[in-house]
């Protein structure tokens, strides 16, 4: 059984699809994909040699060799230009999910890919800054707990393939419920989707944020440098826009 968040990655992935796991690993996604039949085809991407072995393994072991191709490289540098329609990379931070997807896209490997599903494991907000920036849509986001770690998922399509939505909608500045304006940079850090039906999850991740920021300003308060003084003046903005969101939630 695959863990709640590799499901949720999974119930993104279209039916029928092509699907390429970059960061496969154990190829858990890509087996659980074909199996249940939501995959025809699958690749599995890996650059390191432990975990590529253990992808080789579990799809040997699944029996699924003919459907499941199990290749070692560098991010999209496995894939040839079409070869899959839908992408998803996770358990890495959303930086490398950036590099990784831009990397693809200047040679050309994200030709035909109809949709991405992302997991980052930190850095959602530069994922979110990459997407927005090179021409896709974030059309869902989801946000669950297990085993005490909190994950995010993305799914986007292309610009003109998202269902009519467009990311000047997604990313407009909107007043939330207690009236409180939302700007596009809160929304780039916290998700539109996730603001639009916020739920306990979402809430303790941004407390938790909060709480994160409480504890550097406590230890840079110690400090008499001019930049320190500087940087808690950032982080108590910082505390304070996200205080006023959370405010603002059923
Ligand atoms: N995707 C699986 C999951 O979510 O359970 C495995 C996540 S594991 C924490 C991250 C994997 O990404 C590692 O196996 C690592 O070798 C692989 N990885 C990191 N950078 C990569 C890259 N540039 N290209 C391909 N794989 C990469």
């Amino acid at each position: 059984k695959l863990s709640d968040r590799l499901q949720l990655l999974l119930d993104q992935v279209p039916e029928g699809s092509r699907l390429a796991d970059i960061g496969s690993d154990h190829a858990l996604l890509p087996v659980a994909a074909v199996e249940s039949g939501k995959a025809v085809s699958a690749i599995a991407g890996e650059v390191n040699q432990g975990p590529y072995e253990a992808a080789l393994k579990g799809v040997a072991e699944a029996g699924l060799g003919k459907q499941i191709a199990v290749r070692r490289g560098d991010g999209l540098e496995v894939l040839e230009p079409g070869e899959a329609d839908c992408i998803t990379i996770a358990g890495m931070g959303g930086s490398l999910i950036a590099a990784i997807l831009g990397r693809g896209q200047a040679l050309g490997k994200l030709e035909g890919v109809k949709t991405l599903a992302l997991q980052p494991n930190v850095g959602e907000d530069i994922l979110r800054r990459w997407l927005l920036n090179n021409g896709w849509v974030v059309t869902a986001e989801h946000i669950l707990e297990e085993d005490g770690k909190i994950y995010e998922v993305l799914t986007a399509y292309p610009e003109g393939d998202a269902f009519g939505l467009t990311n000047e909608q997604l990313y407009l500045e909107r007043v939330l419920p207690g009236g409180v304006i939302c700007s596009p940079d809160m929304l780039l850090q916290m998700g539109p989707w996730l603001l639009e039906k916020p739920n306990a999850v979402f809430t303790a991740k941004w407390q938790g944020e909060i709480a994160k920021l409480e504890g550097i300003l406590g230890s840079l308060s110690r400090s008499e440098l001019d930049s320190a003084e500087e940087k808690r003046s950032k982080i108590r903005a910082q505390i304070k826009k996200i205080s006023e969101v959370l405010e603002c939630l059923p």
